[in-house]
């Protein structure tokens, strides 16, 4: 079975799976992109767009995004995309330890099978849930995106050894432009290690 067929496997699978927050959706927001990509971006949850459409980064957020990879020469067909959480938490709210302890387990699958060579959090939340190697009480502990964007962290996650490095999200750098020299930098050390 190729990596793509396997993966939308993954992806019934978690269709099927009782999982908090999903009463409240309108669609599961599993992933999008290459099953075989090099770089996995993991961002917090969907929003009102992404949940209509079953997508992750579709809204503006995404558009940025879209935008941002242009820039550096990247394109989805080269990328994966996806979430910590697989389900839009109501009115956009932080999601709850439970949601992330029972959501997380099918984020560790996608990596398990796309095997990336580096995964890039998107903003603070994801980063945090990386940076506490999936201990959630920990989150809270860890360092803020400032401190760390850019740099390179091996984490591990139930037994899954990971190369992140965290960037500013998209949704950030609309309403903060200075962080985009700093975006463009950190995507520079991305492709580096993704060269090696
Ligand atoms: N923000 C995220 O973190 N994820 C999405 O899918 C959309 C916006």
């Amino acid at each position: 079975m190729s990596n793509e067929e396997e993966l939308k496997k993954i992806e019934e699978g978690c269709r099927k799976a009782d999982l908090p927050l999903k009463k409240f959706a309108t669609n599961l927001v599993f992933g999008k992109g290459n099953p075989n990509a090099e770089i996995m971006f993991v961002g917090e949850a969907a929003g009102r767009n992404e949940d209509l459409q079953g997508l992750p980064f579709v809204g503006a957020a995404g558009k940025n995004l879209d935008k941002l990879l242009n820039q550096v020469g990247l394109s989805l067909e080269e990328v994966y995309i996806t979430n910590i959480l697989k389900y839009r938490p109501p009115e956009n709210r932080d999601p709850l330890p439970e949601e992330i302890k029972a959501h997380t387990p099918w984020l560790l699958e996608q990596i398990k099978k796309i095997k990336p060579k580096v995964i890039c959090s998107l903003g603070n939340y994801a980063t945090k849930f990386f940076l506490s190697e999936g201990d959630v009480e920990l989150m809270d502990k860890q360092p803020g995106i400032t401190l760390v964007h850019g740099k390179v962290k091996f984490v591990k996650i139930n037994g899954v050894e990971i190369k992140l490095i965290p960037l500013f999200h998209p949704a950030a750098i609309i309403y903060n432009r200075t962080l985009l020299p700093l975006w463009e930098k950190d995507m520079e050390i991305v492709k580096k290690e993704i060269s090696q």
